[in-house]
């Protein structure tokens, strides 16, 4: 039969690489200690489980959900952006339910990009903004993140001629891989950029609420003007741990909503409408229960950048997201640094490479690890002495 060629031009997807490793160990009888997948190991909170228990019950639940979303989720999306971020969002035309961040994300793609079109997208970066982009047919241009620009994409060095090509730009703050964060003054020059060259702004801020030492991440929405030009996705899974229930949100823009809502309805259904449920009850939460999760997270920051840095590398304290950022040794590249810390010492982390060329040079380690495991897989790296590269 024949395969369509998008299939086959995928880059194959780094934690399927990064389960091969691991399976592999174990059938060596060998135990890796992973901080490769950013997946929160915390249960999802009891009330909201209880909500999905009740709500499962109530026969319309059973039934196809409204694809665009059920009205209470919406309002208490736009509620929840309010108390938050002070964003006032109208629950029926700027606000749509996604089955997680991830596939409004893809599904954007082919709302904006056509053939010949091009995509900003940051480098490194979470993979789906680029593979939606070549689902769509689009061209990808790479905007290089780096230490000097502070992760953050440097919008004067973009080519002229790419940005009138461009229609969409991806961005991403507090940003996985780099957990770099971003502030309001750099979101209005984004909304500048993008009402020059008419460019669709599409901010994926699943990581707004997992922040430490008191620092609150801003929306992209609140910068002034962002919501003539852009939309921002949002996720329940990070926050609530709920990645496995699979709900998120896009918020913004109303025109660009509607085009979202367009492509989803005739691909999928919407989100269970039990889940949109537990939803709207997680947003309910009070702020000290995220608090507490928050806490957990921060102590598991303080221990993993500081065994890091007495191992001789070179970290700096994330303000936000669940992941901690380090350079590697001189003389190594992220892979073979990767894998001999694997080899020696049965810890695996993730490349920074497998985010994009300029992740070279970089290693990123999840803090969604249950705490024996953290314990020893720090304990492993603590007394290590990383050999020299010949
Ligand atoms: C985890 C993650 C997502 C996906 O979130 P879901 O709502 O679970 O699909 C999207 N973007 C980034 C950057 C992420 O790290």
């Amino acid at each position: 039969m024949k395969i369509a060629r998008r299939v086959n031009e995928v880059p194959p997807y780094l934690f399927v690489e990064i389960s091969r490793k691991i399976a592999e160990k174990r059938s060596q009888g060998i135990e890796v200690i992973s901080f490769g997948i950013g997946d929160p190991d915390l249960a999802t909170p009891a009330n909201v489980i209880e909500e999905l228990r009740l709500t499962s019950l109530d026969t319309p639940n059973h039934r196809y959900p409204e694809s665009d979303g059920l009205p209470e989720f919406k309002y208490a999306v736009s509620n929840w952006y309010d108390k938050r971020f002070g964003v006032s969002l109208d629950p029926d035309s700027e606000v749509v339910s996604l089955i997680g961040a991830k596939e409004g994300i893809g599904h954007a793609a082919f709302c904006f990009i056509e053939p010949g079109d091009v995509a900003l997208i940051p480098d490194p970066g979470y993979p789906v903004y680029s593979v939606g982009t070549l689902f769509a047919g689009g061209d990808s241009y790479m905007m290089p993140l780096s230490e000097d620009n502070a992760w953050l994409p440097n919008l004067d060095s973009i080519p002229e001629e790419i940005a009138r090509k461009s229609t969409v730009m991806w961005l991403n703050y507090p940003n996985n891989p780099t957990s770099a964060v971003a502030t309001l003054e750099y979101f209005e020059k984004v909304v500048a950029f993008a009402k020059k060259y008419n460019i669709a702004i599409m901010h994926d801020a699943c990581y707004t609420e997992i922040a430490y030492d008191g620092y609150e991440p801003p929306s992209f929405l609140q910068a002034y003007g962002a919501k003539d030009v852009g939309i921002e996705f949002h996720s329940l899974s990070k926050t609530y741990n709920m990645t496995g229930w699979r709900l998120g949100m896009a918020v913004g823009n109303p025109e660009m909503i509607n085009s979202l809502m367009v492509i989803k309805s005739n691909l999928d259904s919407g989100v269970p409408q039990a889940i949109q449920h537990m939803g709207i009850e997680a947003m309910n939460e009070s702020k000290d229960i995220l608090d507490h999760r928050i806490g957990i997270y921060q102590s598991r920051r303080d221990r993993v950048v500081s065994t890091l840095t007495d191992a001789g590398l070179k970290v700096s304290t994330p303000k936000a997201s669940l992941y901690v950022w380090a350079s590697v040794p001189d003389g190594y590249n992220s892979a073979r640094f990767s894998e001999i810390l694997l080899e020696d010492r049965n810890v695996l982390v993730s490349p920074g490479s497998g985010y994009g060329k300029n992740g070279e040079g970089y290693i990123r380690l999840s803090l969604t690890i249950p705490e024996e495991q953290l314990e020893e897989g720090l304990r492993r790296m603590s007394d290590w002495k990383i050999p020299a590269t010949s």
